[in-house]
């Protein structure tokens, strides 16, 4: 792939971020975008690095009447000796090959996908901050274009990334979360389209996360659609339970996002000579675990936080708590074991992370 890469002049870059402790999510974004797009007859053409702006589609474009739209999200981390690393992202490029083939979309091919990502990032690398915890969020997405209504999959396709410094998830240190148990809003149901990375189950969620936010809780934990019983995953994370040396997390049934860091943090536990179990886990199985003592923590996991500890779950009006609202060994242990890795602070025995270029 030839990317043309068109420059933008010194004078007309955008100021760096002044404290990269300030960064928040995704609310800064850097110079430039990579853009390329679908044709019908001529496949994936004009692969560009251009200045970071808005896109101009069709009022009658698919992805803004049948929401043909995917995405996924990694993060660029700096290491301390200078290395840009990614983790994993030929996952990223495979997931988004099978959300675009559930979404009867272009596919945009997975060499296209790591190539892309390499150049831009190495293109933006002053953007990469070196705080501790920080690292350059990168968002490719899919959108279906074109311009007829007619309910069908778009001829047309753009595929772009744009990047966004990101802060220290957790500011004030690891701290646990309280999940509010959805009970009557559901995520996705199976045979649906919950295991692609796709706006639309975004969208489903937003009210639901709405008002547990309200009611002072941080997001909502789902139960599955047929019968509000087993557990499903959180927001934009999937969700774990530990048993002592035994990790429990619900199995990839259909309607779960399949998370790379979830299936980083199974493969790491089992190396550690934990148990994993992919299996159903039903609310009362988590509450019996509370209340006899077997249950010892929980946690999220996803590329955002990497590991989100929680503290509460709150159910049909009652809290039940996780180890007291404390962060346990485990969960401890499997975060800072994860990030280490990222950070190329540590030896990758399981070939994770890539580098991509020098600072
Ligand atoms: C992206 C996402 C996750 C986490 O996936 P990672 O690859 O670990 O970042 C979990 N659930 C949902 C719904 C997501 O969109």
């Amino acid at each position: 792939m030839q990317i043309t890469i068109e420059r933008i002049p010194d004078n007309e870059l955008k100021p760096l971020y002044q404290d990269p402790s300030q960064l928040g999510f995704g609310k800064i974004f850097t110079d430039y975008m990579f853009t390329m797009y679908y044709q019908k007859g001529k496949g994936w053409v004009e692969p560009k690095i251009g200045k970071y702006r808005p896109i101009n589609i069709d009022p009658a474009a698919v992805v803004l009447h049948y929401s043909q739209e995917i995405f996924e999200g990694l993060k660029a981390y700096a290491a301390e000796d200078g290395r840009i690393l990614l983790f994993r992202p030929e996952e990223n490029a495979k997931r988004m090959y099978e959300s675009a083939e559930r979404l009867c979309m272009a596919p945009f091919p997975i060499d296209y996908f790591l190539e892309s990502v390499t150049a831009l990032v190495n293109l933006e690398k002053r953007w990469i901050p070196r705080a501790p915890g920080t690292a350059l969020y990168i968002r490719p997405s899919l959108i279906g274009t074109g311009d007829a209504l007619g309910v069908h999959p778009a001829s047309e396709y753009l595929f772009f990334i744009i990047l966004t410094p990101v802060g220290a998830y957790f500011k004030e240190g690891f701290k646990p979360i309280s999940l509010y148990v959805e009970d009557y809003y559901i995520r996705a149901a199976v045979g649906g389209v919950g295991n692609a990375k796709t706006g639309g189950n975004y969208a489903a969620s937003l009210l639901a996360a709405a008002k547990a936010q309200e009611k002072g809780f941080s997001q909502v934990l789902w139960l599955d659609a047929r019968e509000k019983r087993f557990i499903e995953e959180v927001g934009a994370m999937n969700i774990f339970f530990v048993f002592g040396k035994k990790l429990v997390t619900p199995d990839l049934s259909g309607s779960i996002l399949p998370g790379i860091t979830r299936k980083s943090v199974i493969e790491l536990a089992r190396s550690l000579g934990y148990t994993v179990e992919e299996r159903p886990i039903s609310i009362e199985e988590v509450f019996d675990g509370i209340k006899d003592g077997s249950l010892t923590e929980s946690f999220g996991s996803g590329t955002a936080a990497v590991i989100s500890p929680v503290g509460s779950l709150n159910f049909k009006g009652e809290n039940h708590l996780i180890n007291d609202f404390k962060v346990g060994p485990v969960t401890e242990e499997l975060y800072t074991r994860l990030v280490n890795l990222q950070y190329g602070k540590t030896e990758d025995p399981f070939g994770w992370v890539k580098e991509i270029g020098r600072l």
